[in-house]
């Protein structure tokens, strides 16, 4: 089942977008010389970030579906990349419901082909902004059940929302929607992990017209406030292992976690 699309809104190619230069940085083929101009810019390490960034995804999703979380609401999607979150945890639970969330109209193309759901389970996609939170949990509403718990992913998509526009309390606002039992995902790239290469990336970022804000540690702990993280807490993605599994991870710049709202 799928609710379709709410709108088309046209596509700009003579500006760089945050989900066609990540694309670029994953090797995909959905972005535009504009993004490209940006990426090739990058410090190579920017490529390991993004890899790194999407595999932690891959491993939190698997983890949640086999806590038996069956729905979840996913923001700032990025354009579908398999496998993608509804494809991982239907693989381990085919009834599971997604809703996919972006503020770049690319991907609501890429979503109507890509993000098609297993028969049984349902994915759905609105095209909203991180920054309209009620829009967005009340479209959710129409597909996910918040007496029961839900998985809440905001995965790479913080260090997009500076502290003028109020990140923390967007994530706040959208979490105090959730039940007990339910969890945050999140996802943020590091100001003080490598601080050179942090600053090299906000700074060509900001050439191609995209305002990134990496937060320190304790800033990003912020995001997770009164919330439990489960093991092994808060740590760069290479770490994140809730089965405790990985040793001698490469470095990253990426910070994340998983927390569950009690
Ligand atoms: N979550 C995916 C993609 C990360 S790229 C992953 O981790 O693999 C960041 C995504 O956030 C992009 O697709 C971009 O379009 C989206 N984004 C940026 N600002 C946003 C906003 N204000 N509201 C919703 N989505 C946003």
């Amino acid at each position: 089942m799928s609710t379709g699309p709410q709108r088309y809104s046209q596509i700009v190619t003579d500006k760089a977008h945050p989900a066609r230069v990540y694309d670029w940085l994953l090797g995909g083929k959905d972005n535009y010389p504009v993004d490209e101009a940006v990426g090739e810019k990058l410090p190579p390490e920017a490529k390991d970030a993004a890899r790194q960034n999407r595999q932690f995804m891959h491993r939190a999703a698997a983890w949640l579906a086999t806590q038996g979380v069956d729905q979840f609401l996913d923001i700032g999607t990025g354009i579908p990349t398999e496998p993608n979150l509804h494809q991982i945890v239907q693989e381990i639970v085919p009834t599971a419901k997604v809703v996919y969330t972006d503020n770049d109209p690319i991907v609501l193309r890429h979503a109507e082909a890509l993000l098609v759901s297993r028969p049984g389970g349902v994915t759905d996609y609105i095209e909203a902004d991180v920054r309209q939170p009620e829009a967005i949990v009340e479209h959710a509403r129409r597909v996910l059940d918040f007496s029961r718990p839900i998985a809440l992913s905001l995965i790479a998509l913080m260090h997009f929302i500076p502290d003028e526009q109020d990140a923390h309390s967007i994530v706040r606002d959208l979490v105090a929607t959730l039940p007990s039992g339910s969890y945050l995902v999140l996802s943020h790239a590091a100001s003080d992990l490598y601080p050179e290469l942090a600053a090299q990336v906000t700074a060509e970022y900001a050439k191609g017209g995209i305002q990134l804000g990496f937060r320190t540690r304790a800033e990003v702990e912020r995001f997770f406030e009164g919330l439990e993280l489960v093991a092994p807490g808060l740590v760069t993605a290479t770490e994140w292992d809730a089965s405790g599994k990985v040793q001698d991870a490469e470095g990253s710049g990426i910070y994340t976690g998983v927390a569950r709202v009690s």
